[in-house]
């Protein structure tokens, strides 16, 4: 018995060998088309803007009295 679990929509699987998961490690094809049609757009190659930092604070700034 081979359990997985799809990398594209995260569903848990299973089937008695690789054989009857032709599509391993991914549950269906649509979810492997998908994975690598994600390549191929370059979601996992560039990397999103960054978090804007949060603004600072100067020290001393405070009512500290
Ligand atoms: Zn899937």
């Amino acid at each position: 018995m081979i359990r997985g679990k799809c990398p594209t929509c995260g569903r848990a699987f299973e089937g008695p060998g690789l054989d009857a998961l032709p599509h391993f490690p991914f549950c269906s094809e649509r979810c492997r088309l998908v994975d690598l049609g994600r390549w191929i757009d370059g979601d996992y190659s560039i990397p999103g803007p960054p978090a804007p930092e949060p603004p600072i604070v100067p020290p001393g700034d405070e009512a500290d009295e």
